[in-house]
């Protein structure tokens, strides 16, 4: 997608902190960080939200799970939180499907 932020990140043209990658994921660090810990797992297909996966796009949402265990080990994360904002009024500001998996310090629920 021409104008999508995460879609520049993936081809390059956007400079991020890259975590970690493969065939089908990228994450890479958060540029805002809430946490000591703040790092976006993203599908290198564009798909706008989890409202609009279709069921054939499904296991990627398995995948981003894996993606975020193994990172948590790497970062030496015991807890941590793994959220998706769905719609602009739940946070969304990037329409290309993303999990913010953050860690490093204790969180409240419910959140703001
Ligand atoms: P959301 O508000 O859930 O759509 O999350 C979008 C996230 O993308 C926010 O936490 C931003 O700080 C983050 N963000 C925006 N631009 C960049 C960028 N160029 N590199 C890394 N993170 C970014
Ligand atoms: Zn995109």
């Amino acid at each position: 997608m021409a104008d999508c932020l995460f879609c520049k990140v993936i081809d390059g043209s956007i400079p991020a902190k890259i975590v970690t990658q493969n065939d089908k994921l990228v994450a890479f660090r958060d540029i805002n960080p809430q946490a000591p810990t703040h790092i976006l797992i993203i599908p290198k297909e564009h798909i706008e939200s989890v409202k609009d996966l279709k069921p054939e796009q499904a296991p990627i949402m398995a995948d981003i799970a894996l993606m975020a265990k193994e990172i948590a080990k790497q970062e030496g994360l015991e807890d941590f939180r793994c959220v998706f904002n769905i719609g602009a009024s739940a946070g969304q500001s990037v329409f290309h499907l993303h999990m913010h998996l953050l860690g490093g310090r204790p969180f409240s629920w419910p959140p703001g």
